[in-house]
């Protein structure tokens, strides 16, 4: 061993060294439909205007910490209920931590189901904090991935969790939790419960007009999925007495000026980026239609802009798609539950039908 890399492992948290680092696949020359990514670039016509906003942009001084037009612009665009603060974070996930680390005190909690989002345990460990699960449920033999309410209550009386997370809809799995559902577990809760709404361009509701009701509850919002995952924008949403303290924890420059810059000129047309989340919707219905035509592929439910399916072989067909040009994200081995699973970003029509036709040649050749 290098004498760095004996001192880094003599140094460094236990938790630290026995991770593995978050794998993002080489992806150039594929098509891309494995990260959730909006398949559409910017408008040609708003090209030139945001060009113009970077080209006189003041670089050479700090972004404003507060970036209160970008944070009215998100109020007024989202509609958000009146005393609802808003915190901008580097993405959603700077917001995870953020919380983590917000509501880390000794010996407390965070709470997830599982499988969800893979950051809230992964944010669990960065910060050191206790992480607690409960499995989502198995419908005679087969996951089909909802909320088993009583496991989860009975989780909040024994962990006491200060912090649940619930995606809203869930990823990797696509559904939307029953309504009803995510209110007891909020109601039962004593600690924080965020529902995070990466989804909700592609989703039938929203808990952003119940905030007001919860003293326990924060809404989180990426525009990672939305069409500015290169930007890195997220936010949380809720009463100001939490986002207040929250904001203490925030570095002061933590959302750049060119984000703030962009992100304000695409989100002066949300409605066209809300048009090409309408397309992508109706896409995901074509393509749930043909997947579920294929013999052997077994497609769930989703609210959201991707497709998790379940074949016999997996990792064979993920290689046989990659072989055919083709990027999805194997879930085969990342969760018991996801055993067979597959995970597909809807893109653009004419990538859907070259990813069925990939996938079809696949199973195929592999019967
Ligand atoms: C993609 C995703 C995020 C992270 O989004 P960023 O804003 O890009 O960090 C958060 N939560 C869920 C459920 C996601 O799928």
């Amino acid at each position: 061993m290098s004498s760095a890399a004996s001192l880094a492992s003599s140094l460094l948290r236990r938790e630290i060294l026995d991770l593995h680092a978050y794998h993002v696949p080489d992806s150039t020359g594929y098509i891309k439909l494995d990260a959730m990514e909006n398949p559409y670039s910017v408008p040609p016509a708003l090209r030139g205007e945001i060009a113009e906003a970077v080209a006189s942009a003041a670089i050479n001084r700090y972004p404003d910490p507060a970036a209160t037009s970008l944070k009215e612009q998100i109020r007024g665009v989202l509609g958000l209920p009146e005393g609802m603060e808003v915190l901008l974070g580097n993405g959603s996930d700077e917001l995870i931590q953020l919380l983590a680390m917000a509501l880390n005190k000794p010996g407390a909690t965070l709470l997830g189901v599982e499988p969800s989002f893979v950051m809230y345990r992964m944010i669990a460990t960065f910060t050191g904090m206790r992480y607690a699960s409960v499995p989502l449920t198995t419908n005679s033999g087969a996951a089909d991935f909802s909320l088993d309410l009583p496991a989860t209550l009975a989780a909040i009386r024994r962990e006491q969790p200060a912090l649940i997370f619930l995606a809203y809809p869930n990823n990797p799995t696509g559904n939307l939790f029953p309504a009803d559902a995510v209110v007891q577990i909020i109601e039962a809760a004593q600690g924080l419960v965020v529902v995070d709404e990466a989804y909700y361009a592609f989703a039938s509701d929203s808990f952003i007009p119940r905030l007001a009701r919860y003293p326990n509850l924060l809404v989180m919002r990426t525009f990672s999925k939305l069409g500015m995952a290169g930007l890195r924008l997220g936010f949380l949403t809720g009463d100001a007495a939490w986002l207040a303290q929250l904001e203490k924890l925030r570095l002061p420059y933590n959302v750049g000026i060119l984000p703030q810059l962009v992100a304000g000129k695409l989100l002066a047309h949300h409605a066209v980026l809300l048009q090409q989340a309408e397309q992508i919707k109706r896409d995901r219905a074509g393509l749930y239609r043909q997947l579920s035509e294929i013999a052997g592929v077994r497609v769930y439910p989703s609210e959201a802009n991707f497709l998790l399916f379940r074949v016999a072989n997996a990792p064979e067909v993920f290689d046989g798609l990659k072989r055919r040009g083709v990027l999805i994200k194997n879930l085969h081995g990342g969760h018991p539950m996801l055993n067979g699973c597959l995970r597909v970003t809807v893109g653009t029509p004419d990538e859907c039908a070259k990813f069925v036709a990939a996938l079809q040649d696949t199973i195929t050749q592999l019967a």
